[in-house]
């Protein structure tokens, strides 16, 4: 049996680092507590930065994950505007950017991930990626009523800051090599619709392989538009790039932990004995699927959270069975999602549409219902979800 923790660190201070030090404060750890936060702000949320803080909605107090108050109450010490630049496993030592190290006997890595950019884009103004609170204030400072956006990559996060902007006024472009937008998450069918409720809201959505943006265009320091293979370009004010991200490992080379895409865990969660991931870094074999899988939506943060803090306190080796869940807001329509439908084999949509703001849809992979979509069905979609927790057959519930 291993020795009980006294020294836990934590790597990464937002969604799952912070509520595994909660929960670790909760379960009855008293002992030292450290959080490594890259960010000079104190822990935040980040889905409202592409929703109610783009728009204006909200002010950054909103978005606080614990009040002052309550993170002060959790007896943590909080190191912040430092990052984790190397960790040396076999001696259980973490090396800091402002030259500091810290020992541990348990260690969490909780970094998140990293929005990819385009080629020769780090140094040009008018140029966004979103993922820190600091990225939406920039951009939210761009979005100017009648200036004109160009959004790159048509998944979650090009979707709703399309739909932000247009809100606010801009003039919105939405280039997508996929034929449709969230084609690749939910399907042709369901990404058809979002295009119409898009092009209803006034944004002109380019889509297909030749709308696949190849570099920016740019004069004296500023980015003019964006340049496709054909050699065409298009104009812009502000290009914002959603082209997804990538686990924030870099700092783990050649520490002996098994990183590929995001950190390999054991089903229990744990990368090496005494050290556990959590939330979007963390890749592990989920029972609930037998299947590998890594999973970027915030619900999933907390509940791998949760656990890894369980498993600090007692050790046992409990895996972390999970179907998750997430949602994304378009416009005023909350479109939500429970399972795991990624390599979907089939979606069949079972009645309603975004248009009449009641939607049900399904997933099927093998011969599985994997997952449920619903947009103004909480009741109906409860009920698919059970039935995606049951690991029920296809057949037995979607008919031919
Ligand atoms: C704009 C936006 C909107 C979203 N909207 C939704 C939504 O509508 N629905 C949904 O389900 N999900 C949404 N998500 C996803 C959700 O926010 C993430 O799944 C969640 O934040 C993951 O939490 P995390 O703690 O694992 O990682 P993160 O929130 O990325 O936090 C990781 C932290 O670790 C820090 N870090 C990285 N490297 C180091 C290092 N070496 N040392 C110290 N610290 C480090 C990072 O700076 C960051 O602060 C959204 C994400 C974004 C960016």
């Amino acid at each position: 049996m291993a020795t009980a923790a006294s020294n836990i660190v934590i790597v990464g201070a937002s969604a799952a680092g912070l509520t595994t030090a909660a929960a670790l404060r909760r379960n009855g750890y008293d002992r030292d507590l450290t959080l490594v936060n890259a960010e000079r702000h104190a822990p935040y949320d980040r889905p409202p930065l592409s929703k109610h803080l783009l728009t204006g909605e909200w002010g950054v107090d909103r978005i606080a994950l614990k009040t002052p108050t309550d993170l002060d109450g959790l007896a943590i010490d909080i190191r912040s505007g430092v990052s984790a630049e190397r960790l040396n496993l076999a001696q259980s030592r973490l090396f800091l950017t402002d030259a500091t190290e810290l020992t541990f006997d348990r260690l969490v890595v909780a970094t998140g991930v990293t929005p990819r950019v385009l080629p020769d884009s780090a140094h040009l103004d008018g140029v966004h990626t979103l993922r820190t609170v600091d990225d939406a204030l920039a951009l939210s400072g761009e979005l100017v009523a009648g200036r004109h956006l160009v959004v790159v990559g048509g998944g979650f996060l090009g979707t709703e800051v399309a739909a932000a902007a247009s809100g606010l006024g801009l003039d919105v472009t939405l280039v997508n090599a996929l034929p449709t937008p969230l084609e690749r998450s939910l399907g042709p069918a369901i990404g058809a619709q979002v295009a119409a409720l898009h092009r209803l809201n006034g944004v002109d959505l380019r889509t297909g392989p030749a709308n696949a943006v190849q570099s920016l265009v740019s004069a004296n320091g500023r980015v003019t538009g964006v340049a496709f293979a054909d050699g065409s370009t298009l104009d812009a004010d502000v290009v914002f790039v959603a082209i997804g991200a990538v686990p924030a490992v870099d700092w783990l080379a050649g520490s002996g932990l098994p990183v590929g895409d995001g950190i390999e865990c054991a089903p229990d969660l744990s990368a090496s004995p005494g050290i556990y991931a959590a939330g979007d870094v963390a890749r592990w074999e989920n029972p609930a699927f037998d299947e590998s899988m890594r999973v970027e939506h915030r619900t999933n943060a907390t509940e791998q959270a949760m656990h890894v803090a369980e498993r600090l306190v007692d050790g046992a080796p409990d895996a972390f069975a999970s179907v998750p869940y997430f949602w994304t807001d378009q416009y005023d329509l909350k479109l939500q999602v429970h399972g795991w439908i990624k390599g979907y084999d089939e979606v069949r949509i079972l009645e309603g549409s975004l248009v009449d703001r009641r939607m049900i849809a399904v997933f099927r992979r093998g011969d599985r219902l994997v997952g449920a979509l619903g947009v103004g069905a909480a009741k109906a979609l409860r009920s698919w979800r059970q039935l995606v927790v049951d690991g029920t057959a296809w057949a037995d519930v979607v008919s031919s």
